[in-house]
């Protein structure tokens, strides 16, 4: 747990990387980035100089990388798409679809989630996962209990992560008896409470917000959206949902809504499709439905390992940035197998290859582009786009620290006398990064911070 002390000034010093635009990284080599006590960052110096003597900050705590590493944006994925309560269900998928998937694998998980004891130690575990693997805000989706989806919220407060922490609403036969809202007017009561907690545990949402959560237009009726809908327009509490996702999926939809024009249409009718709504998926949309999610500058949480485990198909994510809209990543568990937005960063550029060996190389995702959609991209997803997502001055510090050597389990086997025999050597920064994207994982993420404050270590850690 993070310690509740009052921060102290502190000078970060060592390399640093970051996006810089959506298709270039900056790699610094000697930086030093000042964090005030509010955990903001209030000077990015590149050239390391300066640490000791600059003025005000000549008893500043310093933080040093030693050995091979650097300073990384923590990740926002924002995982911008996780079933928090699915965690337990990792690598279970079997050879189901969407809608099986729900009622074999997930309905029965989620319902359990009535035993508050059962959710105290699922959610603990997901946020201390999480923030392990570099995550500094998540957007998640509990389940329709009140009680587990508030104590989701205070885990997240108290273990210091950013969260947007919904109560997935479903009121539709679809959903089995034994889970769902008994009507729509008890689905928006209980959304209310879930508000009302979090404007008691935070106030000014300084890390937690209420998200609006709509499990899908198939799981609520065209009043529970509508209801959603003026709950969203009356609170400007954002929302999230899920959208063409599956091909079954679409057609159960059109059957469902004859009256809407097409799937991104039946949440524009009920009043969600706003700058504040998180579009999980979008595989399957039409041009149309891309221009008016673009019109109404809702973004798109991209899950790459989730569609390629449960066979949706591939998210043409190269399309959906040259219409305009802006795009995170989202892990999707337990849709997807790994809590790790940095193996969803390979996953988005196994996809878009994929997509490329059919259509061409200008759909590939470079490195570059997809460590910005893990991080500037997602931070945009959740409008919290001047807070977080760099090393901008007067950003929060959101942060983790990506140690490279000798981080990872030695095998006895294959090390030699020198230590244990790695795959990080001379190469040049640049591909440093890119072997951290593609061989790296949690174990290398040896510190992070949220607001300035460490909300996970390692016993690598040295600072
Ligand atoms: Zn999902």
């Amino acid at each position: 747990m993070p310690s509740d002390k009052p921060l102290e000034r502190t000078i970060y010093v060592g390399p640093f990387v970051h996006s810089k635009t959506f298709d270039e990284l900056e790699l610094c080599e000697d930086g030093a980035i000042g964090v005030d006590e509010k955990g903001k960052i209030t000077f990015v110096d590149r050239h390391g100089t300066g640490v000791s003597n600059r003025p005000g900050w000549e008893s500043a705590k310093v933080v040093r990388i030693s050995g091979k590493g650097f300073f990384f944006p923590g990740f926002i994925g924002p995982d911008s798409h996780i079933h928090a309560s699915q965690y337990p269900n990792l690598g279970i998928f079997g050879k189901s679809t969407l809608l099986d998937w729900l009622q074999t694998y997930t309905f029965p998980l989620e319902g359990s989630f009535s035993d508050l004891e059962k959710a105290r130690k699922i959610y603990n575990r997901v946020v201390a996962r999480t923030l392990a693997n570099g995550t500094t805000t998540a957007a998640y989706y509990a389940t329709i209990h009140v009680p587990a989806t508030n104590l989701l919220a205070d885990i997240c407060q108290t273990r210091g992560q950013r969260a947007f922490v919904g109560r997935v609403c479903m009121n539709s036969t679809l959903s089995p008896d034994y889970y769902r809202d008994e009507s729509a007017e008890q689905a928006i009561k209980a959304s209310r409470e879930c508000i009302e907690h979090v404007k008691k545990i935070d106030p000014a949402n300084e890390l937690i917000s209420h998200i609006i959560t709509p499990r899908f237009a198939p799981s609520c009726t065209k009043e529970s959206l509508k209801m959603l809908g003026d709950l969203h327009r009356e609170t400007g509490v954002p929302c999230q949902t899920h959208i063409s996702e599956n091909k079954n999926e679409c057609e159960l939809v059109k059957e469902l809504y004859p009256e809407s024009k097409s799937y991104a249409g039946v949440y524009d009718d009920a009043g969600l499709l706003t700058d504040k709504m998180i579009l999980a998926h979008a595989v399957h949309l039409t041009q149309e439905e891309k221009e008016l999610i673009r019109d109404r500058k809702s973004k798109i949480s991209h899950c790459p390992a989730s569609n390629t485990a449960i066979t949706s198909g591939c998210c043409r994510v190269r399309e959906l940035m040259d219409t305009g809209i802006d795009v995170g990543l989202g892990t999707d568990v337990s849709g997807g197998f790994s809590p790790s937005i940095l193996e969803v960063t390979r996953q988005a550029i196994w996809v878009s290859r994929h997509i490329a060996m059919h259509e061409g190389d200008h759909v590939k995702l470079s490195t570059e582009e997809a460590l910005y959609l893990a991080t500037r991209g997602g931070a945009k997803v959740v409008g919290l786009e001047d807070k977080i997502g760099g090393f901008d001055v007067g950003k929060e510090f959101d942060a983790q620290m990506v140690r490279l050597d000798e981080v990872q389990d030695g095998d006895d086997e294959l090390d030699d006398e020198d230590g244990p025999v790695d795959i990080f050597g001379n190469e040049s920064f640049e591909n440093t990064v890119a072997k951290w994207v593609y061989n790296g994982n949690h174990q290398n993420t040896v510190a992070v911070w949220v607001k300035g404050r460490l909300v996970h270590q390692t016993k690598k850690f040295a600072a």
